[in-house]
């Protein structure tokens, strides 16, 4: 660190909105166009051009009981995502989401989603996996519509599009580094400008946080390489924790030594999945359900044929995917996308060869812990666990709602980026007043973003960024993969402790201000090794198995003691050593209202 105090040392430019939204995928844009929309003068800050944010990749579609394709009730919807999240959604919320999916997935199509369509001009919709009708009993339901196999691109540029049109600024490659607290309160945020290394304070009624997940933190996931949960890096650096961390769902087909994703919908569309003795194995594990079982169940079926030496390839350690007997027309079609893919990554021609595919990092069940108003919540001082954090708000994958629990079903995230990012606008709306002057901001306003900067910027230890990264990335794939055990994750977590220490260490070549993606990068790893911290914490601490935690030592879910939120904080930078502290918030056992009963907890099968 240089001698000067940090904050001195950085001229400060200021702004001044209402609202903050930091991240401008599918829920950060909804949230400012809701949050634009009741006047409230608006700012969103992207660290990448807004149409690149991980939206863009999202195939398969987006979940709504239209009941185009098939019969369909929003409880029925309900049901198998209370089921999907094996227990551990808060229904109050679920319910929510189920009800207002349907609008908002016409709201999408009324700003211009080319969504596929039905002879008689109705949205299409798919099969997904863990989506049936007639709560849960099936047959399997039509419930996910779909532009093609790009449905998060064309959502995104239509989202985007629409925000245009409202009075919303947008900060576009610029980094948020840190929260701004005041009290207890969240005043706004620091960040800096990539492009010219300025640095700038937005002050606001409220911040919304909408970075998306943090998948980065293993060695092959299917996200963007920016999925580095920086939203999460700093709710913990606030001191305020973050849930359910130990669910990271593993998608049955990335492609095998690519990670590139193939959408549930191939096996929506008729694929399925066999293994060295071109068994369809999933028979044996999901009579009812086969290749549509959750993602968690699929999963691990494959990653035991596997272990049970009945992988296919030289090393006998992938599955292989089927779509060589569906119509080249319907996969022209409706799979497009994933044909290319297929091509560019595997080599293969899915119309006339099988896919290896693998098991693969994808989505963070956890998150920043908020209500479904997108408000984020603590567990206050006197122990309410519903304690809201006045002025911060949480969306999409960056949050935990929690609507989906220890498993999360395919097609439900972006359901959930339009519901909440417009619920969060609505709740905003309530809450902020348009034009409310600002009260004084803290002396140290900007001092821990500052000085984590410079720290990072000068640092001259014998570790390169790129390293403890893939310390951090080998120690999650192998002690937080799959399948876990006790001996697993203690070792984990001693291993991540040890390259914690190691980011003291860390050294940073260029010390320039102007496109420096070196200390871009360092940034983004401090905000992914809390996380890997915490993710190794929490799951070593479940002692059960639940949705996408497989605990080998605990093969049971045991709900009389374990149907509970994890809630953990990382006490990280200011020199503290990295350690992770738990506690429990209860899971929510109601729902919003009285049109639907309550979803008794009872054994998962598919
Ligand atoms: C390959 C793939 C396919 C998928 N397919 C589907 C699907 O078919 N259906 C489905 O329901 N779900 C799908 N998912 C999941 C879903 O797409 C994601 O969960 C969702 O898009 C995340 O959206 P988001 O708005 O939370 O964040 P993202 O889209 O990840 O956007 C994050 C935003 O935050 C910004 N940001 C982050 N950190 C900072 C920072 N420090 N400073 C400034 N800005 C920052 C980024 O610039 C970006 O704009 C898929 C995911 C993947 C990876």
């Amino acid at each position: 660190m240089t001698d000067t105090k940090a904050s001195e040392a950085y001229k400060i430019i200021d702004h001044t909105y209402d609202v903050i939204v930091v991240g401008a995928g599918g829920s950060g844009l909804r949230a400012t166009m809701g949050a634009a929309e009741a006047g409230l003068r608006t700012a969103n800050i992207s660290k990448v051009f807004p149409t690149r944010s991980h939206t863009v990749a999202a195939q398969g579609g987006i979940a709504a009981s239209l009941g185009n394709n098939s019969p369909d009730h929003w409880s029925w919807h309900m049901y198998d995502t209370v089921k999907g999240s094996d227990w551990l959604s808060d229904q109050d919320a679920v319910e929510y989401l189920v009800r207002e999916a349907p609008q908002a997935v016409y709201e999408l199509e009324h700003a211009g989603v080319p969504f596929s369509r039905n002879d008689d001009g109705t949205i299409y919709q798919r099969p997904f996996g863990g989506h049936m009708q007639n709560m849960g009993d099936g047959p399997p339901v039509q419930r996910t519509c779909a532009a093609a196999d790009r449905t998060g691109h064309a959502m995104l540029h239509a989202l985007y599009q629409q925000s245009l049109k409202y009075d919303a600024d947008f900060f576009i490659e610029y980094f948020a580094i840190d929260l701004i607290m005041n009290k207890g309160r969240c005043v706004g945020v620091i960040a800096i400008c990539m492009d010219d290394g300025s640095i700038h304070r937005f002050r606001g009624h409220a911040v919304v946080l909408a970075t998306g997940g943090y998948g980065r933190c293993y060695y092959t996931a299917t996200s963007a390489h920016t999925c580095t949960g920086d939203g999460g890096g700093m709710v913990l650096r606030a001191g305020l924790p973050l849930q359910d961390m130990e669910f990271v769902q593993f998608h049955p087909t990335g492609i095998y030594g690519a990670g590139v994703l193939i959408t549930e919908g191939a096996r929506g569309e008729g694929g399925y999945l066999t293994n060295s003795e071109g068994e369809r194995f999933m028979e044996r594990y999901a009579p009812s359900a086969k290749d549509l079982a959750s993602r968690d169940v699929v999963s691990r079926s494959m990653a035991l044929e596997i272990r049970e030496g009945r992988g296919v390839g030289p090393e006998k350690d992938h599955i292989y995917l089927h779509l060589d007997h569906i119509d080249p027309d319907v996969l022209a079609a409706r799979l497009p996308g994933i044909t290319e893919s297929g091509k560019i990554f595997a080599g293969v021609d899915l119309t006339r060869q099988p896919l290896p595919v693998t098991p693969t990092v994808h989505y963070n069940m956890g998150g920043i812990p908020c209500n479904y108003h997108g408000e984020v919540v603590t567990i206050g001082e006197d122990g309410d666990p519903e304690t809201v954090v006045p002025g911060l708000f949480a969306v999409g994958e960056a949050a935990c709602v929690s609507v989906h629990g220890a498993n999360r079903l395919g097609s439900n995230s972006l359901i959930d980026l339009v519901v909440f990012g417009r619920a969060t606008g609505h709740r905003l709306k309530e809450l902020v007043k348009p034009g409310v002057s600002h009260d004084e901001l803290p002396a140290d306003s900007a001092d821990m973003a500052l000085t984590r900067l410079d720290h990072f910027r000068h640092a001259k230890g014998g570790s390169p960024t790129a390293r403890i990264r893939r310390d951090m990335q080998q120690a999650m794939s192998t002690h937080a993969a799959v399948f876990r055990n006790d001996e697993l994750m203690g070792e984990g977590v001693k291993k991540l402790e040890a390259i914690y220490r190691n980011l003291e260490d860390v050294s940073v070549a260029d010390r320039s201000l102007i496109w420096n993606s070196d200390l871009i990068e360092t940034l983004e790893l401090d905000n992914l090794i809390a996380q890997a911290q915490v993710t190794m914490a929490s799951a070593y601490n479940r002692k059960e198995s639940r949705g996408a935690h497989a605990h080998e030592d605990y093969p049971e879910r045991l709900d009389a003691e374990w149907m509970k939120h994890t809630a953990a904080w990382h006490d990280g930078w200011g020199g503290k050593g990295g350690s992770v502290k738990i506690d429990y918030r209860p899971v929510h056992e109601y729902t919003l209202t009285d049109d639907v009963d309550y979803i008794e907890p009872k054994k998962r099968v598919y």
